[in-house]
């Protein structure tokens, strides 16, 4: 398969020579302890990157979004998101399994929510009624085809939340992808939200990683949730480095990703089989098959022709642009597109 085009997901990213010397030189200790200097750096560099008071390095997003769900509430209570959100629809229901909460979803806008949607599910103070006690953001929105929030309505659903007593966590897997696209500061961010979950592997192209920030309480909750989960790690610097190399180093560079997603698009939108694609905003590419084929028979077909691409429905097809994606690969994604 080394040979095939890999557009399945930003997460099959390699290190690249620079960042794999950069992890070999990684100073190392107990992190758990708190003594692993490369894990202290990168949390301390993203806290202030973001303008939050602290932040904790995990392995996966799925831990740190779980971890933020399960500091935010308590048993019995209910968390709302959009119906496709990561922390509802691929966390294997984390939100009932690890914090004993339900969650209750809102159909987007290619992933987004209103806060028009969601002041009517705020539960009042009622004993019959469960708690409402978080709202979950996604930035950008996967399933939404990379689609991304505006800062206006963002800061609306913060204002909501407060007014409700509510606490607001942002899935910010790909967050850098939204800010490199609509041109933001990391810190607009960090004034909007009790906390904030960041992947290192995906576009950033780091191997593994996740960061979770938030005030200095809320992380020093986290921290102990991490253990419970099973996401206290020692001598993990190795995989810190990684990541802080990446923040450094290959942020800028997304916007490369985004250009190629266009490209994509724009060809897909002339082909007989595909009915429909989502507008490209960052490095997704999602598009509606016709009806005479479901989506896995042409990721069979294109597979067969060296191109790797998912199936997040029956009928569509998602391809994600990358660190590891060359103008090359997309030619022969496009060539191979057009003689189907
Ligand atoms: C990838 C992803 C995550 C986290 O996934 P892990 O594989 O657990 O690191 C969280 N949210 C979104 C939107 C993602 O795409």
């Amino acid at each position: 398969m080394t040979n095939h085009v890999e557009l399945r997901s930003d997460t099959f990213t390699k290190p690249t020579p620079e960042m794999l010397q950069a992890m070999f030189k990684a100073r190392v200790g107990d992190d758990v302890f708190g003594e692993d200097e490369s894990i202290n750096m990168l949390e301390a560099y993203t806290a202030e990157m973001f303008g939050m008071e602290a932040a904790v390095f995990c392995p996966s997003g799925t831990m740190t979004n779980q971890i933020a769900i399960n500091v935010h509430t308590q048993p019995g209570e209910e968390v709302i998101c959009e119906q496709g959100a990561h922390v509802y629809f691929y966390e294997a229901g984390g939100i009932a399994r690890l914090s004993g909460c339900q969650a209750r979803t809102v159909v987007g806008t290619r992933g987004q929510i209103f806060p028009e949607q969601i002041a009517p599910l705020i539960n009042p103070e009622d004993v019959h009624r469960p708690r409402t006690s978080l709202v979950c953001l996604e930035n950008t929105c996967n399933r939404g085809g990379g689609s991304t929030y505006a800062m206006d309505n963002m800061r609306a659903i913060r204002s909501l939340c407060d007014e409700r007593n509510l606490k607001l966590h942002l899935d910010g897997a790909r967050i850098f992808n939204a800010m490199v696209a609509n041109h933001e500061n990391p810190k607009d961010y960090g004034n909007i939200f009790h906390s904030i979950s960041i992947c290192l592997s995906k576009g950033l192209g780091a191997p593994v990683g996740s960061i979770l920030l938030g005030s200095k309480a809320f992380i020093h909750e986290a921290r102990r949730a991490r253990k419970a989960f099973g996401g206290g790690m020692r001598q993990a610097g190795f995989l810190a480095a990684a990541g802080l190399y990446a923040l450094q180093n290959h942020v800028e560079r997304l916007e490369e990703d985004h250009v190629k997603a266009r490209k994509l698009a724009d060809v897909l939108e002339n082909i007989s089989w595909v009915k429909a694609v989502m507008p490209v905003e960052t490095n997704i590419v999602i598009f509606e098959v016709t009806e005479n084929h479901p989506s896995s028979h042409w990721a069979e077909v294109l597979r067969k022709a060296g191109i790797n691409v998912s199936c997040p429905s029956a009928n569509s097809i998602r391809m994600v642009t990358h660190l590891d994606i060359t103008d090359n690969d997309i030619d022969r994604t496009i060539a191979a597109i057009a003689a189907l």
